[in-house]
């Protein structure tokens, strides 16, 4: 329900893949191509989530998964790591960092969304939930089948809108 997604990733075509993918899912998506402006863009646009690539010029996005979490306006913000390298140390140094979901390139269509999804219900729940209790993000996406997985995208919910008669209460005294 227009939930926002900041993607960081200098590739273009990268970046309108996911760009468009979560704007078919509802997501309003905000585009960084420059990995040193995603701290002060996502302080301006706040969002339930940040799509961060790794392998960047300038700035890697290990770097900044870290200043995001040192960054107290930012820390909250659940971030879904995507990478080229699905090497073992690399996630787990993606992990370490802070980023609470990490995907591997290339992506699956359904794993990636999945995770994004799974990844804001879980902050959501943190926030609703006591601060006593654990919530632990379940391990998806860790295990790379190469199997091809069929496409089958499930239908965008669309929030109904229920039209309510406005009853008129005549209340003549
Ligand atoms: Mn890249």
């Amino acid at each position: 329900m227009g939930q926002k997604i900041l993607v960081v990733e200098d590739n273009e075509l990268n970046l309108k893949l996911f760009c468009d993918l979560l704007r078919a899912h509802s997501y309003e998506a905000e585009p960084v191509r420059d990995g040193r402006e995603a701290l002060e863009r996502a302080r301006a646009f706040a969002p339930d989530l940040v799509v961060m690539d790794i392998q960047m010029p300038h700035i890697s996005g290990l770097e900044l998964i870290e200043q995001m979490k040192a960054d107290p306006e930012l820390r909250a913000t659940p971030i879904m790591a995507v990478t080229a390298y699905a090497a073992r140390g690399d996630e787990e140094r993606i992990r370490d960092a802070g980023a609470e979901g990490y995907v591997s390139k290339p992506i699956s269509v359904i794993r990636f969304v999945e995770a994004v999804r799974q990844l804001l219900e879980d902050a959501a729940a943190r926030e609703h939930v006591s601060v006593a209790e654990d919530v632990s993000v379940p391990e998806t996406g860790y295990e790379q089948s190469d199997q091809t997985e069929s496409l089958d995208l499930p239908p965008v919910e669309e929030p109904e809108v229920e039209e309510s008669e406005e009853e008129g209460k005549d209340e003549g005294g």
